[in-house]
């Protein structure tokens, strides 16, 4: 964490939230602010000035990866790397239309000076940034399908396939996957290094955002937050003249939420959305143990909407070393085990993707296809019981199928901005950002602004990207505030 906010700075904005939308908005911000100051003042540099807070302990937000211990055969201790949020994200066929890594990366002042286009073209800019920057990689996983159907023999009244592996087809799909560089959050941490070596920079990890609120007397944005690991009592508060909220969570009347329950500006047409709810379930099995496979999709499965092997997606250590699964449960399921903002019961839920996992990988290869192998000891991370994390004693563990070096669950309970269909998704902003203004008596303004993939374009269906998209539109229309403002000052003077 660097030192104090610079409080003689003559506009301080805060950003709340270090996912990909607050810092491709900080980052963008940065870069476009430190242009109109050498544009028209070199000697203003202390002008401005961004806060960025974030509540993890690092940047990624929801494309965040988690770091599992494993001790190997040999006793070696061994560290596993899951992309346990995002595991990918999407472009339609052609949007992508990439030029080649060895075509030099635009410079900043060509980014800042692209004209405006259409989402489609704005996307395509960011996605050849992220590629020349090394950050993210197209991946063209092996990926298989099939319907699950009702009521196979021999498993009573169970969801089962029925002759899956005759049927399980190879999908053409009209997707470009698109997966981040050595892990998902390559993205974040590309964007916040960039973010770094801004000198008018500010970085609070570890800070929970507890309010923020307009404040009269002083015409600015009052934010109070407190650090981990401070107790009640212990919160800090500064001033900003724009705060930027990059959650829709931070918008909603719940116990996230920031804004005083009486606001009632544009940043409320936030408040209803609704999100889905998904568990996943963090495995391992040994190297050789499982046929290579990119994605499957075991449609209609009552537990299991994904699979996604990790170790298939470029970039990850994969040579001899064990296989990273990353299961998605379905919603019904996920929704089913969920209690406030995790599970119910945290055991039977992991137990139960489990099961739901070698009934699928069964099915996909039968168990011919699947290795059996020795127990390996895990290196716990949390309490509970070490056969379970194993998978053993798991009531139809048969012998036939490996068991697992690790098995973690963990729960979403805002996964995804919910689909249009369902009309919970935000139509109504269609700038694919939201942002308040409010005159001060001496004429000073302040900003409000809203970022993510929340208030992307209802038709963008890669959210990684559209939250990115929504963080650079923000931070275009914030300039352009701004410099209207400064120009207007420095006419005054
Ligand atoms: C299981 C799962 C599967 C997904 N699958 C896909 C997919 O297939 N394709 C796709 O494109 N996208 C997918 N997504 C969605 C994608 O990850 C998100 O849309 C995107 O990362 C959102 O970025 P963001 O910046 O809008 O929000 P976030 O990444 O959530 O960033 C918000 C940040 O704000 C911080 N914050 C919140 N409140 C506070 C506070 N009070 N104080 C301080 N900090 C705070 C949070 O810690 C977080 O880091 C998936 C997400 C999940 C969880």
């Amino acid at each position: 964490m660097k030192s104090k906010i610079d409080s003689s700075a003559s506009c301080r904005v805060a950003v709340v939230g270090a996912g990909v939308s607050g810092l491709q908005c900080s980052r963008d911000l940065l870069s476009r602010l430190s242009s109109l100051r050498d544009e028209t003042a070199p000697s203003l540099k202390t002008s401005f000035h961004v806060s960025l807070f974030e509540w993890g302990r690092g940047p990624g937000g929801r494309t965040a990866r988690r770091r599992v211990k494993v001790e190997g055969e040999e006793g070696a201790v061994g560290e596993l790397s899951f992309d346990h949020a995002a595991p990918f994200f999407q472009t339609e066929t052609g949007t992508g239309s990439i030029r080649p890594l060895s075509m030099p990366c635009p410079s900043p002042q060509s980014i800042e000076s692209a004209q405006p286009g259409t989402d489609e073209e704005q996307a395509r800019q960011l996605l050849r940034e992220w590629e020349s920057s090394g950050w993210v990689e197209k991946w063209k996983p092996v990926e298989l399908e099939a319907e699950w159907e009702e009521g196979g023999e021999g498993h009573g009244n169970r969801n089962v396939g029925k002759d899956l592996a005759g049927q399980q087809s190879s999908v053409s799909t009209e997707t470009d996957y698109w997966v981040g560089v050595p892990s998902m959050n390559s993205i974040c941490k590309g964007l916040a290094a960039e973010v770094q070596k801004a000198a008018e920079v500010e970085e609070y990890f570890g800070c929970h955002v507890l309010s923020v609120e307009g404040e009269e007397s002083v015409q600015k944005w009052k934010v109070t937050w407190r650090e981990r690991g401070a107790k009640e009592g212990e919160e800090k508060f500064e001033f900003f003249d724009a705060a930027v909220l990059s959650d829709k969570l931070l918008i909603q009347d719940n116990k996230y939420g920031v804004l005083p329950k009486s606001y009632e500006g544009p940043l409320s047409a936030a408040r209803e959305l609704k999100s889905t709810t998904v568990s996943v379930l963090l495995t391992a099995f040994p190297c050789g143990s499982l046929p290579a496979f990119g994605i499957l999709r075991p449609r209609g499965h009552p537990v299991i909407e994904k699979v996604v092997c990790d170790t298939e997606k470029p970039h990850r250590a994969k040579k001899g070393g064990p296989v990273c699964l990353v299961v998605h449960s379905t919603e019904a399921f996920a929704k089913r085990h969920l209690e406030g903002d995790w599970f119910r019961d945290e055991e039977t839920a992991r137990e139960e993707m489990e099961r739901g996992l070698r009934e699928v990988l069964k099915k996909f290869f039968p168990p011919e296809g699947v290795v059996s192998s020795p127990v390996v000891p895990v290196e716990r991370e949390s309490d509970a019981d070490p056969k379970a994390e194993r998978g053993e004693g798991s009531s139809d563990t048969d012998g036939t199928f490996p068991l697992p070096l690790v098995s973690i669950a963990h729960m979403w309970d805002c996964a995804q901005v919910a689909r249009p269909e369902t009309g919970t998704t935000m139509q109504s902003s269609g700038k694919g950002y939201l942002l308040d203004s409010a005159q001060g008596n001496t004429g000073g303004t302040i900003f409000l602004g809203a970022c993510g993939d929340f208030c992307a374009s209802s038709s963008w269906r890669g959210e990684v990207l559209g939250a990115a998209l929504s963080g650079r539109k923000l931070a275009a229309a914030l300039f352009d505030r701004f410099r209207k403002a400064h120009t207007a000052c420095l006419t005054q003077t």
